[in-house]
């Protein structure tokens, strides 16, 4: 077999988009990640154009038995696709918005900021994440909990109507209910295991506008505020959604004054529903302890990523998650000791996002969303490079451990780190046994030599090389 390398022009000639090696512009470009401290560093990057070009690029791989990486929005980075190709679909990010059938039609690495400005202006929303700069298919691969639409309309990945893919072979499938309906399944939470998604369509929620925001309190209040929460948030109406995230906040100027360079208790709501019933919902809460600043107010459905207001910019983190499945006095002394004002923890953002809702009703057809009946999520990171990787480690490891007694034995896939995939043991537990193994025969059917596997991998069924 001619070395991949030796063989690049006929790529090269295939292919419209840029085919690049490490040290160049275009290789910088397609290999961006938000986690600087997962990087992705393929043999050979892909800058596909369209289905075309990544259908030449996973032959390419095929015949050269490389593994496939492929870059969406850049935000979930598991491996760092040593000795792949990593096809990047940066330039594959056109929406299209068909307001009378209520749908968006998202190609490859389109961002929930693109899906959500595209619809905006016919009054439509996408059920999209906590940032608008995840990749909007990355995210619905593995289901997708939107903080503010997810109690009332369920996971993104159930409002998934079609899926236009490109298999390991470098066929091309349009993926529906009834074409191909394992991977209908399969696709719907089992993340990027099974094909290279060129674009998708999914129904939108009529919806301009919602009431919304932060409460921060004091870290200091943690107790308090954190019980309170924990309290008031199992009665919570289904149209209501919230969070709640004990954060230590950089020194920013973009940040209001009071909160730079603070150590706060941010609890985050939305309601769908009129804004007195949220007002009266939320009285209680108010009166936990005192608040440094309240954003509550209406707004438009395109500002829902001030709520949560992740960072937009790339940053270095290690982070780590877990399902809860209940929240008790005790399990608030737990937080409070590794978390709170005494704690001097190094983590920056530790959130418990409260789940229920629809987003425990299965949807009409079969898919591979294994979170139904979480009640709530946590979510850990601290920020640093190579230096502090060990101290931080550390810190995340002691929370996991500290919550140890209120652990779900599920947990949502999108929340896994880098270091959760590298054994493979968490993706398994993340889907449970019996799940596990029905995408491991899809997998085995569609890609089994498992050349989608610098993921968060689901191996195939007949997979006896554990690479
Ligand atoms: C700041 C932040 C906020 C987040 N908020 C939420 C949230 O509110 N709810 C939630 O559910 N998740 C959330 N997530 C998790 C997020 O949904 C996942 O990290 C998601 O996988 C990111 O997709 P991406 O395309 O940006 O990342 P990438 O790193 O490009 O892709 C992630 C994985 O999906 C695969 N993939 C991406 N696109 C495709 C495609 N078109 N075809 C095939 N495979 C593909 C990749 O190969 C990779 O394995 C958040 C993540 C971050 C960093």
């Amino acid at each position: 077999m001619t070395s991949p390398l030796a063989d690049l022009p006929a790529l090269v000639a295939e292919v419209e988009g840029p085919v690049s090696l490490p040290g160049s512009d275009d290789y910088e470009n397609d290999c961006r990640t938000y986690n600087l401290m997962s990087p992705l560093q393929p043999l050979i990057a892909v800058g596909a154009t369209g289905p075309r070009d990544v259908a030449a690029a996973v032959r390419f791989a095929a015949i050269h038995d490389l593994p496939v990486a492929v870059r969406g929005g850049g935000h979930c980075v598991a491996r760092p696709a040593d000795e792949a190709l990593l096809i990047d679909l940066g330039r594959m990010s056109h929406v299209h918005i068909d307001p009378a059938r209520r749908t968006a039609r998202i190609e490859g690495a389109a961002t929930w900021d693109d899906v959500i400005r595209a619809a905006a202006g016919h009054g439509l929303a996408p059920v999209s994440g906590s940032s608008p700069t995840v990749g909007a298919i990355g995210y619905l691969l593995g289901g997708g909990q939107s903080p503010v639409l997810g109690r009332s309309h369920g996971y993104a990945s159930d409002h998934v109507t079609h899926l236009e893919v490109v298999l390991a072979d470098g066929t091309f499938r349009m993926v529906t209910r009834d074409r191909h309906p394992d991977l209908f399944f399969a696709l719907r939470g089992g993340k990027g295991n099974f094909g290279v998604v060129c674009a998708v369509e999914t129904n939108l929620v009529p919806l301009s506008s919602f009431y919304g925001g932060g409460l921060y309190f004091p870290g200091e209040a943690l107790r308090e505020v954190l019980g309170a929460w924990s309290r008031w948030v199992t009665d919570l109406p289904q149209e209501m959604s919230s969070s709640i995230a004990i954060q230590r906040l950089p020194a920013d100027p973009a940040l209001p004054p009071v909160l730079q360079g603070k150590f706060v208790t941010h609890v985050r709501f939305s309601s769908l529903g009129e804004t007195e019933a949220a007002e009266k919902i939320l009285a209680p809460l108010r009166a936990a302890a005192p608040i440094v600043l309240d954003t509550l107010q209406e707004m438009p459905y395109m500002l829902a990523g001030t709520i949560h207001a992740d960072p937009p910019q790339a940053i270095p983190y290690f982070d780590r998650s877990t399902g809860l499945s209940r929240i008790t006095a005790e399990t608030v002394d737990a937080l409070v000791a590794v978390l709170g004002p005494d704690s001097q923890s190094p983590l920056v953002h530790a959130e418990i996002r409260a789940l229920g809702g629809k987003l425990d009703q299965a949807p009409a057809a079969a898919d591979a969303v294994s979170t139904r009946g979480l009640p709530f999520q946590l979510f850990a990171f601290g920020v640093g490079g190579p230096e502090q990787a060990s101290m931080l480690q550390a810190a995340l490891d002691d929370l996991i451990v500290a919550v140890g007694p209120w652990r779900h034995d599920r947990s949502l896939p999108n929340f896994l780190s880098p270091d959760e995939a590298q054994t493979g043991q968490q993706v398994r537990e993340v889907y449970g046994h019996e799940l596990y193994h029905e995408l491991a025969a899809v997998k085995a059917r569609h890609d089994p030599a498992n050349r989608f596997r610098v993921n968060h991998n689901v191996r195939p069924a007949t997979d006896t090389l554990q690479r």
